[in-house]
């Protein structure tokens, strides 16, 4: 059986680990790997390397953190197919949708090797006779990285590019369920010349994470995965008094009003409910229909959602693979079975789906469900499978106002050719991200991603500028030089 290791300073290692979670292949259902699972003392470990790394890493000119930058996303890039094949193995997501999420991640690399640009301070001439002021932001120091299974290469991307390009060292924390990505990109890392210590991997279970949350020596914390942990992981990092950003979990709604394409919709509904199996925190797993359209829109998607090819994810012909692990298929079922016995209407059911030759494989079909109250379990939870629920609106206020009333605000996206509507839409939902006739908006990598509500906990997005501004902080300089004039007062400083 394949032993997965920590990165520690520079190398692989077993530490002090003496317990071990199984990796799964979600295809077969079979174990194919054990991931070794820290203990305290791998903590301490871990943040000691990374804390003697900052001391040189922190030092190091613009020019060469962009050098080591540029080449790790040019190594990242030649070997991207191994890196995708590798969460296609572990995640179960198809082989193009995994490439995709390399790809999302190398374009944060690419924002960070703008990071000279990026660090520019500002400078006021002659702010008092002789007296200039200048502004320039550093590092923290060790920053941690805890990450969900759904995205094992890009949601770390989204951090450690920045904060190392920051001058920061990292320890990322990944998910047990699909660790090998993280040690593909260290060894890439390593390739690129970025010194021992500056990128470390370190996996575990809640023994780690408490652990890097109580360390001292660690400044902040980014955490992605479900709402409850993202909860957790802010009010005890908090108050442990780093600087904390968690991202959670998500229901995010879709409206089509009656003047939108339908075709055109239901082919982004689709895709968005059920690509990656519904895996994605920003998949559509609720849909409006506002006004009339409602049983049109049912006749589009229920073609739609049975045209879905499910197959394992290295299989080219699959659209859609399997779900990470049994326990997740079986609480997606019994989420679809809830809303069955509530009252709502299956309209394509992916429960008995079996796919030939992988009959003990975590697949569950497209399910389509109408007649969806937002009272019902299966609206309620957040499902993180390959299940679409459509509710009904009678106006576009009333879709926002339901909207409004979850209390997840990631994502959100409208159907229309109304310009009008369209507008009313983005500037009225308390969401974070919004897309006009963009079912899945995830934006690039110089703006940042985030949502609101009880989907972020913390006041900075990811990436883009706030990844800058969370990853160092401000200094301001006052500064004279002063031609020998012996004028110091005791009154307030004002400008003279
Ligand atoms: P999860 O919360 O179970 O795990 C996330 C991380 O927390 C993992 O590294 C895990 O080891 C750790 N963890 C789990 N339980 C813990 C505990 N009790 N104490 C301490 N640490 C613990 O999430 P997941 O199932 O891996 O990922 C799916 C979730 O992530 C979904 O809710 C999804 O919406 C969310 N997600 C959100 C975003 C976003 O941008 N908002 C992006 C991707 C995923």
């Amino acid at each position: 059986m394949r032993t997965i290791q920590h990165w520690i300073d520079g190398a692989e290692t077993r530490g002090d680990s003496t317990r071990a979670g199984a990796v799964f292949d979600p295809s077969t259902g079979e174990q194919q790997a054990e991931v070794l699972l820290a203990e305290s003392s791998d903590v301490d470990r871990v943040v000691a390397a990374a804390a003697a790394a900052f001391e040189e890493w922190s030092q190091s000119s613009l020019s060469r953190r962009t050098g080591i930058l540029f080449a790790f996303r040019e190594i990242v890039n030649r070997r991207k197919d191994e890196i995708a094949a590798a969460i296609t193995d572990e995640h179960g997501k198809v082989l193009s949708d995994a490439a995709g999420e390399v790809q999302r991640g190398l374009e944060v690399v690419e924002f960070a090797c703008g990071i000279p640009q990026l660090l520019k301070g500002e400078y006021s001439d002659q702010v008092s006779t002789g007296v200039d002021s200048y502004s320039f932001r550093q590092p923290l120091g060790v920053v941690a990285g805890i990450t969900p299974f759904n995205f094992p290469a890009m949601v770390p991307m989204w951090m450690f590019p920045v904060a190392i390009a920051c001058g920061n060292t990292f320890v990322l924390k990944p998910s047990e369920r699909d660790p090998s990505a993280s040690v593909l990109l260290a060894q890439m890392w390593a390739e690129a010349g970025l010194p021992a210590g500056v990128f470390n991997v370190l996996h575990g279970d809640k023994v780690a994470v408490d652990g890097l949350l109580d360390h001292p020596d660690v400044a902040a914390v980014s955490f992605v995965g479900s709402t409850p942990i993202a909860q957790y992981v802010h009010e005890r990092g908090t108050r442990a008094g780093k600087r904390v950003q968690a991202l959670g979990g998500a229901k995010n709604h879709a409206i089509v009003l009656p003047d939108a394409d339908l075709e055109f919709a239901a082919d982004h509904l689709a895709a968005a409910a059920y690509g990656s199996a519904g895996e994605r925190c920003m998949a559509i797993s609720a849909t409006v229909a506002v006004g009339s359209v409602g049983d049109e829109l049912i006749d589009v998607l229920d073609r739609r959602s049975r045209a879905v090819r499910v197959g394992p994810g290295r299989e080219p012909g699959s659209d859609m693979g399997p779900v990470v692990t049994q326990a997740s298929r079986d609480r997606i079922v019994s989420l679809i079975t809830s809303g069955e016995e509530s009252g709502a209407k299956v309209v394509v059911d992916g429960r008995d789906l079996v796919v030939p030759g992988h009959e003990k494989g975590f697949f569950v079909g497209p399910t389509l469900v109408d007649q969806v109250d937002p009272g019902m379990e299966v609206y309620r939870e957040e499902i993180f499978g390959p299940v679409l629920a459509v509710l009904r609106a009678g106006t576009v206020d009333d879709a926002i106002d339901l909207i409004n009333a979850n209390p997840y605000g990631n994502g959100t996206a409208i159907f229309t050719s109304h310009g009008g509507a369209a507008r009313k839409f983005a500037r009225g939902v308390k969401v974070g991200m919004i897309g006009v006739n963009v079912p899945v908006p995830v934006p690039m990598a110089y703006h940042s991603f985030g949502g609101w509500k009880n989907s972020l906990f913390g006041e900075h997005h990811v990436h883009g500028p706030d990844g800058v501004r969370f990853y160092t902080r401000a200094k301001v300089v006052t500064q004279r030089w002063p031609e020998l004039e012996r004028d110091a007062s005791f009154d307030m400083p004002t400008a003279r």
